[in-house]
């Protein structure tokens, strides 16, 4: 087979993005609306499944984020001064707007991603919306403090906004990345300049184009192109007081540094290396679901919160390792945009290059035994498709256990001491997510208390959502997300006032 099978329904489908990829291509958005860069110079878009471009975005420098930041910069103060309950309303009635072309959103992100529409990308663009719906409703929300009274003083705080923020983002998950990184910014009364991956900027930039329709000009400014050339160039914008970035940690180290120069702050979601423990009273349907769930195959394992570092007891290890085993023939690899398809394609070439480098590593690591998947799945002669791989008997030390690989391999490992397992599973620089397995509320609770990560889950395996705090420590990154604290801590900044109430 050369071609990815096609019906009807998918070649609609697909003629149907492939012109709206087509229409944006060579656009960014500024100024309120969908606008020809100035860039002379574009990056292709790639289909992953098919290997085919789909389009070109421009490659920003100089002069196109010049004028996306100085349209961003004219409208923070009218946006700022808006009543936080009019500026509300707003977001809320773009996150309705949007959720009006949500099966056109997510069809063009899967073209683009190659994540499967109906696992990911459907659901991924529900999340974006909701995102933006939740942080409307926050919007009045944003309070200062008042002191207790003394005499003749009325102390307090007021939260300000902070100016142009400037949001970088990665491909994996674009859309719900966009919504965590502008929907607080905006509701706090800032503004926003975001530069999409190189991989995946289709989608945002139809996203930031549907916004126009409904915030006023120069709100949320989008603009495409290398992370060196024009994620650097808003990094390093004077007019650009606020960072907010995900990706990876090398990256997010060189930002810190761009930011360290003009002393503006950052939030950094970066990478994570993820524990999945599962203990031997763990009732054991449970944990299997729970390490599938974990492998995060609806994204081809390119996520940043996967449980990619799993660790069972030797009491139930085989029986686990069988009903996982089991399961995942049930995660179909197929065409992203069809309707069955639970497991799309990884991202690129360079990405599928990477997890089988990795892969050759272990098989020939001595002792390493590969339990399932380790190559390209039969049949697909195009497209950067892998199976899902797990591998067995890797020591800790190599770097297949403690490099983030980004996609849908993960290791295994036999357990018999909890205080052993506990200490391999900080000895990480990263402190993203972690996941224990037990019926045992005890131990539950002490692994909550001791692990080092920042997004803890016992016995499931859940992503990220509105309304609970998200972010990492260690390398895996400073300050959180999607919450009403981390809203206020990250996008405005505290003015303290005191006002003498005296009469003379
Ligand atoms: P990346 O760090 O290579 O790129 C991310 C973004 O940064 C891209 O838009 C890129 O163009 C830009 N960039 C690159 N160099 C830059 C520079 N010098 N200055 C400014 N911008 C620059 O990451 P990626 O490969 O796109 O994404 C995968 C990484 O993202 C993984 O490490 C993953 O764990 C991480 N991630 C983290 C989270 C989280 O919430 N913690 C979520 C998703 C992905």
């Amino acid at each position: 087979m050369n071609e990815l099978p096609m019906n009807d329904q998918l070649c609609d489908r697909l003629a149907t993005q492939l012109a709206e990829a087509k229409r944006l291509s060579g656009c960014i958005v500024y100024d309120g609306g969908l606008r020809k860069a100035l860039a002379t110079e574009f990056i292709s878009v790639e289909n992953p499944a098919t290997e085919e471009i789909i389009g070109q975005v421009p490659r920003c420098g100089n002069d196109d984020v010049d004028a996306a930041i100085a349209s961003a910069s004219l409208a923070f103060k009218p946006w700022s001064a808006l009543p936080a309950r009019d500026r509300g309303a707003l977001l809320v009635r773009a996150a309705n707007h949007l959720e009006g072309f949500l099966e056109e959103i997510a069809r063009l992100s899967s073209l683009e991603t190659g994540n499967a529409l109906a696992t990911q990308c459907r659901n991924e663009a529900r999340t974006m919306v909701d995102i933006l719906r939740y942080f409307g409703g926050l919007a009045r929300e944003i309070n200062g403090e008042t002191s207790p009274p003394e005499v003749d003083q009325l102390r307090y705080t007021r939260r300000e906004a902070l100016g142009v923020v400037g949001a970088i983002i990665p491909w994996n998950a674009p859309l719900m990345q966009l919504s965590s990184k502008i929907a607080p910014a905006l509701a706090a009364g800032n503004t926003v300049i975001l530069k999409s991956a190189e991989q995946a900027p289709l989608a945002i930039l139809r996203v930031f184009e549907l916004l126009q329709d409904i915030l006023p000009p120069g709100v949320a400014n989008a603009v495409s192109g290398l992370g060196e050339e024009a994620g650097r160039l808003i990094c390093e914008h004077p007019a650009v007081r606020k960072i907010t970035f995900t990706g990876s940690s090398a990256v997010g180290a060189k930002i810190l540094h761009y930011a360290a120069d003009k002393i503006v702050p950052v939030t950094a979601e970066l990478g994570g290396k993820n524990p999945n423990i599962v203990m031997p009273d763990a009732n054991i349907e449970r944990a299997a679901k729970g390490i599938l769930q974990g492998l995060r195959l609806q994204r081809q394992g390119q996520s940043c919160s996967a449980g990619t570092r799993i660790y069972i007891h030797d009491e139930i290890y085989d029986a686990v390792v069988e009903k996982v085993l089991a399961g995942i023939p049930a995660f179909k690899i197929g065409n992203p945009l069809d309707e069955t398809t639970q497991v799309g394609s990884i991202v690129s070439r360079k990405q599928l290059e990477r997890v089988e480098r990795y892969v050759e590593m272990a098989r020939s690591t001595p002792g390493a035994r590969i339990l399932c998947g380790g190559k390209r799945p039969d049949g697909f002669d195009k497209g950067y498709f892998y199976t899902t791989t797990l591998i067995e008997g890797v020591p800790a030390s190599s770097p297949v256990c403690r490099d983030e690989i980004f996609g849908p391999v993960a290791t295994i490992s036999r357990f018999t001491d909890f205080e052993a397992v506990l200490a391999e599973a900080n000895d990480t620089p990263y402190g993203l997510a972690a996941t224990i397995f037990t019926q045992n509320l005890a131990a539950a609770f002490d692994f909550v208390a001791r692990i080092e990560a920042g997004f803890v889950q016992v016995n499931q395996f859940s992503v990220a959502e509105a309304n609970i705090e998200y972010g990492g420590t260690k390398m895996s990154g400073m300050g959180r997300e999607l919450s009403l604290a981390s809203m206020i801590q990250h996008f405005t900044w505290s003015k303290a006032v005191i006002v003498n109430t005296s009469a003379a």
